[in-house]
């Protein structure tokens, strides 16, 4: 059963659409805000997200943003009131898959998230390389120089997010919301702990993780 995050602010919609989905065999997790939507596609794999560009915290298009510079894939369908073909360009430009326009009949919606469902998910790169460093997403192993590099879960997950953002800055804020989830605690020196390990792991050969004071950390080729 394909999960469907839907984010729309407007309940009663939002129930409309819910009930619909449900009823065509998804299981569909309603978000009312862009903070909570954020929050709950960081916990969860989500198969479609759709995607209301009006909300009361963000803009729709912020949280496209937010979603795929976390390297969240899933398709997005944008829904729309607005039709000025300005929205829908710049929806399809921040890397939404479709748009639906207000109103729309949920057989419409069902006919579209069906269709996405059938593309063949592309994941843009299964394996990365920096240097040395080899890191093979599909088969779960990371290498240095043919050296496999022996990581635990979470430091899988601070190295594949420095990875996605090679020669940029991350900062720790971030890296610690897309490592733990929202409602876990976390030891305020948590990624410290885990950026040292790594550390220590990519030496002497593999890619340098530099601190950047106050900014965060940065991945550069070594
Ligand atoms: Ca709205």
């Amino acid at each position: 059963m394909a999960r469907i995050l839907l984010i729309e602010d407007d309940a009663a919609l939002s129930r409309g659409l819910v009930a619909a989905l449900t009823a065509e065999g998804y299981s569909v997790d309603p978000a009312p805000d862009g903070a909570s939507a954020l929050m709950m596609a960081s916990d969860e794999p989500y198969a479609i997200i759709t995607l209301d560009i009006g909300l009361p915290d963000m803009s729709g298009f912020d949280v496209l943003k937010s979603l795929r510079a976390r390297g969240c894939h899933a398709p997005v369908l944008i829904l729309t009131a607005r039709d000025e073909i300005d929205d829908r360009v710049r929806g399809l430009d921040l890397g939404a898959d479709d748009y639906l326009l207000k109103p729309f009949e949920p057989r419409e919606m069902a006919a579209r998230i069906r269709a996405l469902l059938r593309r063949p998910q592309v994941d843009p790169a299964p394996v990365i390389r920096v240097g040395k460093l080899e890191f093979d997403r599909s088969h779960h192993v990371a290498r240095v120089d043919g050296r496999d590099l022996d990581l635990r879960r979470r430091e899988w997950v601070v190295l594949e997010r420095l990875l996605s953002r090679v020669g940029q800055v991350v900062s720790k804020d971030r890296l610690a919301s897309e490592v733990f989830g929202y409602d876990e605690p976390v030891a305020p020196n948590a990624i410290e702990v885990y950026i040292a390990r790594l550390r220590r792991k990519l030496e002497p050969d593999g890619p340098t993780i530099r601190t950047l004071r106050g900014l965060g950390y940065l991945m550069e080729e070594n």
